[in-house]
C-alpha cells in the first residue's frame, strides 16, 4: 500500500494543531473530517482497521471542546466461537482540552505546542465500548460444551448435508446397500 512500508499509519497523525482556534477566541469551531480509510495506530498496543466521522472543535474558555462521532473497525475475537472477526462500532467524544493545562478541568489538555492529541483519548473510548460483549453475528452459536468444537462449523455442514438430501443428489451408502438388497 503506502511507500512507508510499515502497513499502517502512525498514531501522530491523530495529533492535531488547535493554535489558530485558541487565537480566534471563545465561541470559533472548526470541523475536523476524520478519514482514514487503513490501519491506524493508535497505542503500541492498539491498532484500528478504518477510522472515519467528523469532530467538531471548539473554542471555549477553558480550551479546546472536541465533540463528534467516529466509526472505527478492528479485529476481534468472538466471546462465543472464539474466531476472529471485523468489529465495528462509534464511540462518541466529548471532551474538554484544557488551556492553559488544569488538572481539574480535564485530564486532557492543549500542549505547549498547540496541539491537542486524541490518541490517549481514543484509546480510552474504544476500549470501553469493546469491554461490551462481542459476537461474530448475532445468531453465533459458540463451542460444543462437550466437544469444544465451533457449533457454527456443524450447523453449516449439516446445513450442506440436508441441502443435497433434499435434492436428492445424494443417496445415503446404507440406503444404497439396502436397495441392492430388496432387488
Ligand atoms: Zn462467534
Amino acid at each position: 500500500m503506502g511507500a512507508t512500508g510499515k502497513g499502517y499509519l502512525n498514531k501522530k497523525l491523530l495529533r492535531i494543531q488547535v493554535g489558530f482556534l485558541l487565537t480566534e477566541g471563545p465561541g470559533n469551531s472548526r470541523e475536523i473530517p476524520f478519514i482514514f480509510p487503513r490501519r491506524v495506530q493508535v497505542e503500541d498496543d492498539l491498532y484500528l482497521d478504518s477510522l472515519t466521522g467528523n469532530l467538531v472543535l471548539t473554542r471555549t474558555k477553558e480550551g479546546i471542546l472536541v465533540q463528534g462521532t467516529l466509526r472505527f473497525s478492528h479485529t476481534r475475537e468472538c466471546d462465543r466461537c472464539l474466531e476472529e472477526f471485523q468489529g465495528c462500532a462509534n464511540v462518541e467524544l466529548a471532551e474538554l482540552f484544557a488551556y492553559p493545562p488544569d488538572a481539574i478541568k480535564s485530564v486532557f489538555s492543549v500542549d505547549s505546542k498547540g496541539e491537542i492529541d486524541l490518541a490517549p483519548l481514543l484509546r480510552e473510548e474504544v476500549l470501553i465500548e469493546d469491554s461490551y460483549r462481542a459476537v461474530c453475528r448475532d445468531d453465533c452459536r459458540g463451542l460444543s460444551a462437550e466437544t469444544g468444537f465451533n457449533l457454527n462449523d456443524e450447523i453449516e455442514a449439516q446445513a450442506e448435508a440436508d441441502l443435497e438430501a433434499d435434492h436428492g443428489g445424494a443417496i445415503d451408502p446404507r440406503l444404497a446397500v439396502l436397495r441392492t438388497l430388496l432387488k
